[in-house]
């Protein structure tokens, strides 16, 4: 099988095409990406006869063409995206050029070059601000920052090529984090909670809560974190059930149906740590941070009665593999 992986060199795409190599050695990832970071030479090391990787812009049509000239996919997962909220709201035009213009692309070829599987990765952000929790897939969409309504338009993009032959699966994140086998966040600027925490902690800098005046009991934001490890899992899930024709033109939350607030997640891991945290470690309550909403937690019923997805990983196995990744850069 040929899997098809756009933004495949970032921390999801990474992380998702180690997983399926793992469990299938007769698959072949075809990766593209605007950048080759350190994952693509980490995946070319673990498995050097598996992967093919392409530095291009999907923007580009002409070039986007080649990689299916090449090769005959027979599925498509489709990270690439700009995924920072707060520099969405600052960038609009290059968050909705990006981000609609390379699904459009993919689409159009998929239908040209008769490929008919794919998964994308969207987001819990086109909720919006939740109207009820745990959030099911048919809550009202309602995104908010520039991210999230790119992401609400790709999805509508789908839905309508879903009527020329595209079977999809929308696979909606709520937060995932984590480390696999070397492979954890690195994204510039790194905004994400639990890495820049245990950055913190063993960096020994100060740590900003972003807000404690929310309507949730500690007054601190609730998310859903769900491991990377499971996360990919879900993909491989996904791809298995499409390709064996078993479902088709499917949307499914991807959470753990259990929420953590962001004091809760920094007492467990001063707790997890402790003896070991670098003694110029604290934490602060700052401003709240723009476009934060107040909880996201996933309804994650129907992955389960579809998929047979079970989560298998904690926040205790979240924060540990981020401790372990973290400290070993360090040592390095
Ligand atoms: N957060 C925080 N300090 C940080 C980074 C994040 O308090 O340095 C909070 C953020 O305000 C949000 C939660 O942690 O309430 C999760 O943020 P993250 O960026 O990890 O994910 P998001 O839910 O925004 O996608």
């Amino acid at each position: 099988m040929n899997i098809l992986l756009t933004g495949g060199a970032g921390y999801i795409g990474a992380c998702t095409a180690l997983f399926i190599l793992k469990l299938n050695p007769n698959f072949k990832c075809i990766i593209i990406d605007k950048e080759e970071t350190q994952n693509i030479k980490k995946l070319q090391i673990l498995f050097p006869n598996n992967i093919k990787f392409y530095k291009i812009d999907m923007c580009r049509m002409d070039l986007l063409e080649t990689v299916f000239n090449d090769t005959k996919v027979d599925g498509v997962i489709h990270f690439a995206a700009y995924t920072i909220v707060s520099e969405s709201e600052k960038e609009t035009y290059k968050y909705f050029h990006n981000n609609i213009n390379s699904t459009l692309n993919l689409l159009e070829l998929m239908k040209k070059y008769a490929v008919s599987n794919l998964i994308f990765s969207s987001s819990a952000s086109v909720y919006g601000v939740a109207e009820y929790l745990p959030i099911d897939e048919d809550h009202p969409l309602k995104p908010v920052s520039t991210y999230a309504i790119s992401k609400k338009i790709c999805e509508d993009l789908i839905l309508k090529y879903s009527e020329r032959g595209i079977n999809y699966v929308i696979l909606r994140y709520f937060n995932p984090a984590g480390a696999i086998d070397g492979i954890g966040e690195e994204h510039n600027p790194e905004t994400h909670l639990i890495p820049l925490l245990i950055r913190s902690m063993l960096e020994g800098n100060i740590f900003k809560i972003f807000g404690n005046d929310f309507p949730t009991p500690d007054g601190t934001c609730i998310r859903d974190f769900i491991h990377i490890e499971d996360l990919a899992n879900a993909h491989f899930l996904s791809l298995r059930k499409l390709l064996g024709e078993e479902i088709k033109n499917e949307i499914f939350n991807v959470g753990i149906n259990n929420g953590y607030s962001v004091m809760e997640v920094v007492l467990k891991a001063i707790e997890m740590f402790k003896g070991k945290v670098n003694k110029n470690f604290r934490y602060i309550i700052d401003s709240r941070r723009e476009g934060d909403v107040p909880a996201l937690v996933a309804k994650a019923n129907k992955i389960k009665n579809k998929l047979g997805f079970y989560p298998k990983y904690t926040i205790e196995d979240i924060l540990q593999s981020v401790w372990n990744y973290e400290s070993q850069k360090i040592s390095t």
